[in-house]
């Protein structure tokens, strides 16, 4: 993952995703609280499902740390349902809800959000069931700080780029994008999620698209 000229070689695979996809506009969400809860909910599904459990959370008025931790975990699990592994999902968002109260008060916003980038992460981290994949979407997206979110569709774009060899862990990748790019949470926001659509639409587990792709003019494996 080393060589010359990998921040512009980066730069033009942002650009090139960019050009093709437009702002991704991400983390959908009315608020950081929302952008925290889908970040938990997400593991292991599909958004739109997440999208239902969010609407069924503000239906009933489970907008924000206070009002989770008065519903207690029962009057959560019919909301979570939508998002599958309900009842475990139903403890993670208590755990990160009760994590957050202890830094001061919730609301839209919660106070912990301010902590500076590494205290926050370490905080999430502390949370059970909260992995650096969504400790980061949290920094982030809900933060607003410059973290790299790192996830499978990821590591196949740097294997398939030759950008990465083998299966580095988690911290090296994120280490290697904060590195390679300017530190700026802004251009983070919009990498992640151009990844994630080129990932999406493009470069999947089996077959990916690469005659088409809008990365087809990075030197890649031949992979179709
Ligand atoms: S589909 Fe092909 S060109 Fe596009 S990102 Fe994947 S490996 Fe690269």
């Amino acid at each position: 993952m080393s060589g010359k000229g990998v921040r512009p070689r980066l730069m033009a695979i942002h650009d090139g995703l960019l050009a093709h996809f437009g702002p991704r506009g991400w983390w959908p969400g009315e608020s950081p609280f929302e952008v925290m809860v889908g970040a938990v909910l997400t593991q292991h599904t599909s958004w739109k499902n997440v999208e239902r459990a969010i609407s069924n959370l503000k239906a009933l008025g489970l907008t924000s740390p206070e009002a989770i931790m008065k519903a207690g975990e029962p009057g959560l699990l019919g909301a979570l349902k939508p998002s599958g592994y309900y009842n475990l999902k139903a403890k993670r968002l208590r755990a990160l809800c009760a994590m957050a109260l202890s830094h001061g008060k919730g609301g839209l916003r919660p106070k912990v959000l301010e902590l500076p980038l590494e205290e926050l992460r370490g905080a999430l981290l502390a949370v059970k069931g909260v992995g650096p994949e969504t400790a980061d979407s949290i920094a982030l997206y809900a933060a607003g700080h410059p973290s790299f979110v790192v996830d499978a569709y990821t590591r196949r774009l740097l294997l398939r780029h030759g950008l990465m060899e083998g299966d580095p862990p988690y911290e090296d990748i994120r280490a290697w994008f904060m590195e390679k790019l300017p530190n700026d949470a802004a251009l983070f926001n919009e990498f992640h999620a151009l990844i994630v659509a080129v990932g999406h639409h493009f470069c999947g587990p089996m077959a990916p698209q690469c005659g088409l792709c809008p990365l087809g003019s990075d030197p890649h494996l031949i992979l179709s």
